[in-house]
């Protein structure tokens, strides 16, 4: 599990944090306590660190974002982390965006602790007394002035991340004024719930990944079958259509002939007739039709129906031969 625990300085992050380190074996990245460990080995992180948080300034996002890079490297933040006073701003969000992406890795949730302002102060000073009492040494920023210096910090550059990762819907809030306990109680609800649903969405990805896993062999073919069938049918189709047109103009082309044989043989059924006049009428009209009879024939066995409609209009002719006689 990877969480970010958002919250002002008092809020009782670090006391959530350590509750969920126990109950849920990852671990606790507080910036804050290694720039601290930092100040006091007097490395050159620390050596930066050390008069911006004893003044309750940020220390500069490269700086911590390349120290969270390192941490989360290492071996005991393989099985998640609780990322505490980190990220502090939007670039540092947006850099810790990457880096997880990067890594392929993936955020679980922001727990956000919002708390009351004025009761800030009031537990800071609380921790103070107590922290004296135990003979501890307290803290350079744990000051009311600093204390104040470092809320006007929080609200105006670390409560945007509030919209950056709502936006992201990670963001989850709860009331930080509850009793501790309460507090504890009711992250674990909300976490529970954020787990639950994870499982639900990563089942129903593999669900879905498995069906097609087992589908496409299956499906693919139908699809390149029915493709192929379809483009077949469109080809003979167009064969056919071409292959009518040539019929068709064939067709016209043989009666367009005939016709004209036909009108010939008319034609030259005056002078049959007249033939006819000077020797056997009879066997001269006989020719005349006999041979416009043959051409309309030849004709129709070549050009079908059309043809033979065509062809009867040089039967009139003959009508006429036989009229005059
Ligand atoms: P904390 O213990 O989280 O309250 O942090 C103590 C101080 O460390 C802060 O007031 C800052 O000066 C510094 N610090 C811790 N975390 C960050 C961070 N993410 N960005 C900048 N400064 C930080």
């Amino acid at each position: 599990m990877r969480l970010i625990l958002l919250g002002p300085p008092g809020a009782g992050k670090g006391t959530q944090a350590q509750r969920l380190v126990q109950r849920h074996g990852i671990v606790q990245l507080s910036t804050g306590d290694m720039l601290r460990a930092a100040v006091a080995a007097q490395t050159p992180t620390g050596l930066i660190a050390k008069d911006i948080m004893a003044n309750g300034g940020l220390v500069p996002d490269e700086v911590v974002v390349n120290i969270i890079a390192d941490r989360i490297e290492q071996d005991d933040a393989k099985n998640g982390f609780i990322l505490d006073g980190f990220p502090r701003t939007v670039p540092q969000a947006e850099a810790l965006d990457v880096l997880l992406k990067k890594k392929k890795l993936k955020l679980d949730a922001v727990v956000e602790l919002r708390v009351n302002e004025s009761a800030l102060l009031a537990r800071v000073e609380k921790r103070v007394a107590e922290m004296l009492e135990r003979g501890e040494s307290v803290r350079a920023d744990d000051t009311p002035e600093v204390l104040s210096k470092r809320l006007a910090n929080y609200r105006e550059q670390t409560e945007p991340l509030v919209h950056h990762y709502s936006d992201k819907r990670k963001l989850i809030t709860i009331d930080g004024m509850m009793p501790i306990e309460e507090v504890t109680a009711e992250i674990e609800r909300v976490l529970a719930a954020v787990t639950k649903a994870d499982e639900t969405a990563q089942a129903a990805k593999r669900k879905v990944a498995s069906k097609r896993a087992a589908k496409p062999a299956r499906a693919a073919r139908p699809a390149k079958a029915a493709k192929k069938a379809k483009a077949a049918k469109k080809a003979k189709s167009k064969a056919s259509a071409k292959a009518k047109r040539t019929v068709k103009k064939a067709a016209k082309k043989t009666i367009r002939k005939a016709a004209k044989k036909v009108s010939r043989g008319a034609k030259k059924a005056p002078k049959a007739s007249a033939k006819a006049r000077q020797g056997t009428r009879k066997t001269g009209a006989k020719a005349a039709r006999n041979r416009t009879g043959r051409a309309v024939k030849a004709a129709a066995g070549r050009g079908g129906k059309a043809t033979k409609k065509v062809a009867k209009r040089p039967s009139k002719a003959a009508k006429r031969l036989t009229k005059r006689r």
